[in-house]
């Protein structure tokens, strides 16, 4: 039988296409035509791009298309690159091409231990961990944008997803305090909000990967596709307080390897100045889909939609006439407060429950390696 084609036509058709850069740690980098694998129609478009500066074919981004870009193809040839990726089995991930989505399913619950939340190891929560039965839109392209669709710091719920499915929220709990600095956690920083929702407001020792380079490792994915990596920056250097490439309002920075990225903090127990703890805002416009868009609880959560940082405020701020209340609390504030969050109410940065003494330590990543 004899077949022939148009390679003409089949390489225009190729570099038409959507460039699709999957997020650093996802998929192939030489998989140009997003079919799932390396193959013949990635090598025609690096062939018909040889020697330009096609952004779509420069794999390794150094600006001209070429051999080392041949290199790259040739090392990912034959692999599944629908493999690639840090989740955790207990995740279904999938890739959406023609929407430009990785897909991935979770229960939200984690494959480590969870709670105990009883008060027997200082942490009281009345809250149980169930199944969330999430579908998580990645953007396979980033949009960078300097204004979300999502204000980050007003939205409650899940922001991010964790590679072992669990869900990150921003600083924020309910009745607007900041979670790392007030709420008690299990020993690896997560808890469950009322709707059983498991989730981290800060880095968790369970996300403890670390890179050749000394830099941590992929600990999840932002909403707006962005990969979220550890502390570390360097060997002994976190990202936080690094002065090299200092991070972003958002909590990002780029570098040559990574691109955009995001750095969660060391946790509190570590270092109490590192809010906000995951990301600060969305540097790309985030997926819509993947939030809640439910009615919300009103209460002390719909306080917590209408906060600003920092320093912590809470619902009153918002309040004419108690706008000072962002800077100086006192009793007015805590009447204020009071009718929509309960009495007892805790105001901020006077956290009641910070860290029982029998908590156990968090555990630390080695710095570098
Ligand atoms: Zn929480
Ligand atoms: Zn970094």
């Amino acid at each position: 039988m004899h077949v022939s084609f148009n390679i003409g036509v089949l390489i225009s058709l190729i570099t038409s296409a959507t460039a699709t850069a999957m997020p650093y740690g996802i998929g192939c980098v030489t998989d140009i035509d997003t079919n799932g694998s390396v193959g013949v129609g990635d090598v025609l478009t690096i062939i018909d791009s040889w020697g330009t500066a096609n952004a779509e074919a420069d794999c390794n981004g150094d600006g001209i298309v070429g051999v080392g870009d041949l290199l790259m193809l040739i090392d990912e040839w034959g692999v599944d690159c629908e493999a690639i990726h840090p989740f955790t089995d207990d995740t279904a991930v999938s890739f959406d091409y023609p929407g430009g989505f990785v897909v991935v399913m979770t229960s939200g619950i984690p494959d480590h231990p969870t709670g105990p939340f009883d008060g027997s190891t200082g942490c009281n929560n009345p809250n149980s961990v169930t199944d969330q039965n999430r579908t998580i839109y990645i953007p396979m392209v980033p949009t960078p944008t300097n204004n979300p669709a999502i204000e980050y710091l007003d939205q409650p719920g899940p922001l991010s997803v964790s590679t072992n499915g669990v869900a990150m929220y921003n600083p924020y709990d309910a009745g607007g305090v900041d979670a790392p600095s007030s709420i008690c956690f299990d020993e690896y920083n997560g808890h469950p909000s009322a709707d059983g929702s498991y989730h981290y407001h800060q880095w968790s020792p369970a996300l403890d990967a670390m890179e050749a380079d000394g830099h941590s490792g992929v600990i999840g994915y932002s909403f707006d596709g962005y990969p979220i990596f550890g502390p570390w920056e360097s060997d002994n250097v976190d990202a936080h307080n690094g002065v090299v490439n200092p991070l972003d309002d958002c909590h990002g920075h780029t570098d040559a390897i990574r691109g955009y990225h995001y750095h969660a903090s060391l946790p509190y127990s570590e270092d109490p100045n590192g809010f906000p703890w995951i990301m600060g805002c969305y540097h790309g416009e985030p997926e819509i889909a993947n939030f809640d868009t439910g009615g919300g609880g009103g209460g002390c959560d719909g306080c917590a939609q209408l906060m600003i940082p920092p320093p912590i405020c809470n619902c009153v701020h918002n309040a004419p006439g108690y706008e000072y209340c962002c800077m100086n609390w006192d009793s007015a504030c805590q009447t204020y407060a009071e009718q929509f969050c309960g009495a007892g109410f805790a105001p901020p940065e006077e956290p009641s429950n910070r860290f029982p003494n029998n908590r156990p330590p968090v555990k630390r990543p080695p710095p570098g390696r």
